[in-house]
């Protein structure tokens, strides 16, 4: 089992390999080639490649006679693993605990090269849908505070297998990134008793310079100060703090969305590799102090992130991230697109 440990100066916890912890050797490959591919893939449907549990397989109900649309399964090597305590511990003056929590691989569609772009919008639908149930399953596990729901697309981005999949990865801890959010969101909400989230997006709709493309429930836009050029965020027009309580019609009309933005994307940036994070709502704990406004103060949303650039020691040292196109000229080579 990995260990997290605390950033004691920054509260970020981090995930450090002690099962396996790897020789100087295992950093080379990037450099010199990229690693080769695991044959045959291990994501394809003929047998499961992962030798891992079969947690869910998902037919598409507008093609009944095709086989399994989306399929989640339990990851080979887990970040985190399932069973066990996570037993917090002090070692002398910092934080630890066990690597307790979940990760699941969500097999997009079963045929190998076919990106989630392509895959149409009762497929899309259906992949959106799976993410909200497996999503409602593991909130019911107390010892999860937070479900991180990604994709990495490319291997600059992160991704291990050719086949298009996502994973989630459920996490005892708030990740800092995501405690910044809430934490903005909450003071936000104190002081103007509106959500900000709402705000950003009237202010958007006012504006209209960033917008990239909008639907009857969803907007997508590139934010006012993104860390990458031509990022974008899809947020739902009415408010609602949880993706597990998306609707059906919401279903239909954010595939509609998610694939336009992924198809303008990979027209003006030539398939780029990215990134894909769904920010939702942590967990509550079953406390009755426990965050009071959350409901109101917080509201889920997409971020799409094109890796376009190495972080340079500038921005790795500072976090201030340079924006080689404005974000409302890069709004408009993605609404154009
Ligand atoms: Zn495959
Ligand atoms: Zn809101
Ligand atoms: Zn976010």
């Amino acid at each position: 089992m990995h260990e997290l440990r605390k950033d004691i100066l920054i509260g970020r916890w981090v995930v450090v390999m002690t099962d396996h912890s790897k020789d100087p050797s295992y950093y080379f490959t990037d450099r010199r080639k990229p690693a080769p591919r695991i044959e045959p893939c291990p994501l394809c449907l003929q047998g499961n490649g992962l030798g891992t549990k079969e947690i869910l397989a998902v037919k598409n109900p507008d093609d009944p006679n095709a086989s399994v649309a989306v399929r989640v399964l339990a990851n080979k090597d887990p970040l985190l693993q399932v069973d066990g305590d996570l037993s917090r511990r002090g070692v002398g003056m910092y934080d630890a605990m066990n690597g307790i929590g979940a990760n699941e691989v969500i097999v997009e569609s079963v045929e190998h090269n076919i990106e989630p772009e392509e895959i149409g919008n009762g497929h899309m639908a259906v992949l959106l849908d799976t993410y909200r149930q497996r999503l409602a399953d593991l909130q019911k596990d107390t010892r999860f505070r937070y479900l991180l729901l990604f994709k990495n697309h490319g291997r600059a981005a992160g991704s291990a297998y050719d086949h298009p999949h996502s994973q989630i990865v459920a996490t005892p801890i708030t990740p800092k990134t995501v405690r910044e959010e809430l934490n903005g969101a909450r003071t936000y909400f104190k002081f103007k008793e509106r959500c900000i989230f709402c705000d950003i997006l009237s202010q958007e709709m006012k504006t209209g310079t960033r917008i990239v493309a909008e639907n009857i429930d969803f907007l997508a836009f590139v934010p006012f100060a993104p860390r990458s050029p031509f990022e974008i965020w899809i947020l739902p027009r009415r408010h609602q703090h949880n993706y597990t309580d998306l609707k059906p019609e919401q279903t239909g009309s954010l595939a509609s969305i998610l694939t336009a933005c992924l198809m303008k994307l990979k027209l003006i940036l030539k398939d780029p590799p990215y990134n894909l994070v769904l920010h939702n709502s942590p967990n509550k704990l079953p406390r009755v102090d426990h965050w009071q406004t959350l409901e109101d103060d917080f509201h889920w949303h997409i971020e799409l992130i094109p890796r376009l650039f190495r972080m340079d020691g500038f921005e790795w040292g500072s976090g201030l991230h340079i924006l080689p196109t404005t974000p409302e000229d890069a709004a408009g080579f993605l609404r154009r697109a």
